[in-house]
């Protein structure tokens, strides 16, 4: 059987390896230039591979190809391969029949990372022997090399799912759906949504799924589609007989005829997204019997994930907070919703086609000034120019962070929650986030 691999990163390169020590011949195939120490992995596992082209002859007589989740189903090569009617899939798909671990996948348009690590952390702290992969960290199909773990959590993107044809998790999460990536979608929300759902679609009545109701676009699939797993909903403002809710200050997760319960304000993470996130993370612990002490304990001193309303410094007694993973509207909704003092908010980058409308209300109770740091400024500004009493424009990180003290009082909080892609002036959002913090600590 001959495997081709398109994208030599790590998700490529993790699954090349599984395929050559599963008896494929492999070959990797990448459009653009694969890193170094990949190319040394490669050559040392003895596969084949070719960078910055996708040699036909080499490609098209594959019998399977792992796409990795960066190329998009228009690329001609992928389109050549549909055509000929060769099964393009993804690394979990790939990758799941080789292990018998039980997995957790985790989708959604915000919160996948900072839920997948907080189960990760649960399963963790119970003794667990579990294993982390998806768009984290180490490749999951190079993981199931050696399959040493029990169990695996796995975020996973809607492009992942898109490659999915038998993979099914035991317990899937879906955060929370709002408009992200269309440019892959036809521009068609639905399109969007359904991709999401695919993540339930071959699961089965041992299987669950966990699920926002407050999220409209969630509710309204459930209502017109169906799925065989067991749906174990979490909401801010409705209570159930089985699910997770917020009453009376405290968290409460019904599962299996067992209440757990604890209060919002010792749970560690902030914010009402958050809430949200903590409560999925705890259905999954609970569905995976984990001691009642663990949970509580692993909620109480999980810290939260680097980029995401991380506290940086408090400077003469104004708090600095790094969001730069907020990439889209609803992101930043929620960092702005959390702030509980008047705020310097900085906001911009490459617009995605926002609407910050659903901004308003927010940014007229909690902003005093707004520095714009991006190319597509004048959307920010014809939005909330007549909102705040200050409103600046910057070029570069140092600018916005010193200008941003300038504006602040004792007691105020500066909120880098950028509502945008960072390409315009920074490598990725964690360039954004670092150069943010050292510029908070140049202070
Ligand atoms: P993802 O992996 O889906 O991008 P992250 O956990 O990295 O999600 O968070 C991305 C951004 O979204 C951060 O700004 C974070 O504060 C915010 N966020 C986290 N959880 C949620 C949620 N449940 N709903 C909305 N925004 C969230």
């Amino acid at each position: 059987m001959r495997l081709v691999v398109l994208g030599g990163g790590e998700s490529g390169v993790g699954t090349a390896i599984l395929g050559k020590k599963k008896g494929y011949d492999v070959f990797v195939s990448d459009f653009g230039k694969i890193k170094n120490n990949y190319k040394e992995v490669l050559i040392s596992n003895g596969i084949d591979w070719e960078e910055e082209r996708h040699t036909e002859d080499l490609i098209l007589n594959a019998d399977v190809v792992m796409k990795s989740p960066g190329i998009p189903e228009k690329a001609p090569i992928v389109k050549k391969l549909i055509e000929k009617g060769i099964p393009v899939i993804s690394e979990i798909e790939f990758a799941a029949p080789f292990t018998k671990a039980v997995t957790i996948g985790i989708t959604g348009s915000n919160g996948k990372t900072t839920t997948t690590m907080l189960i990760y952390h649960l399963l963790k702290s119970a003794g667990l022997n579990v294993g982390l992969g998806g768009n984290i960290g180490k490749s999951f199909a190079e993981q199931v090399v050696d399959d040493t773990y029990d169990s695996y959590v796995l975020e996973l993107s809607s492009f992942q799912l898109d490659g999915i044809v038998d993979y099914k998790p035991h317990i899937a999460i879906i955060t929370n759906i709002s408009p992200d990536h269309l440019d892959r979608y036809e521009y068609n929300y639905q399109n969007y949504i359904n991709s999401k759902f695919r993540i339930t679609m071959n699961q089965t009545e041992d299987d669950y799924l966990i699920y926002d109701a407050d999220d409209e676009a969630i509710t309204t699939w459930l209502e017109n589609n169906k799925t065989k797993a067991k749906l174990i909903p979490f909401s801010l403002t409705k209570t159930f007989n089985e699910g997770a809710f917020i009453q009376n200050n405290k968290m409460e997760v019904k599962i299996n005829q067992d209440e757990f319960l604890m209060e919002t304000e010792s749970i560690a993470l902030e914010g009402k997204h958050n809430m949200k996130n903590a409560m999925a993370a705890t259905s999954v612990a609970k569905l995976m019997q984990i001691r009642k002490a663990t949970i509580r304990e692993s909620l109480s001193n999980f810290q939260g994930v680097e980029h995401r309303l991380e506290k940086v410094l408090k400077i003469q007694n104004v708090q600095y907070i790094n969001d730069s993973k907020a990439t889209n509207v609803n992101a930043t909704f929620f960092a702005l919703d959390s702030m509980n003092m008047p705020t310097v908010w900085i906001v911009g980058g490459v617009d995605k086609g926002n609407d910050y409308n659903e901004l308003m209300s927010l940014v007229r109770e909690k902003v005093k000034a707004i520095i714009c740091l991006g190319v597509d400024n004048k959307k920010i500004i014809d939005a909330f120019g007549n909102v705040v009493d200050m409103m600046v424009e910057v070029t570069n990180m140092n600018d916005a962070v010193r200008m941003a003290q300038r504006l602040t009082e004792k007691g105020d909080a500066v909120l880098l929650s950028p509502a945008c892609a960072s390409f315009d002036l920074f490598e990725n959002y964690e360039d954004r986030g670092n150069q943010f913090k050292q510029a908070v600590h140049n202070l």
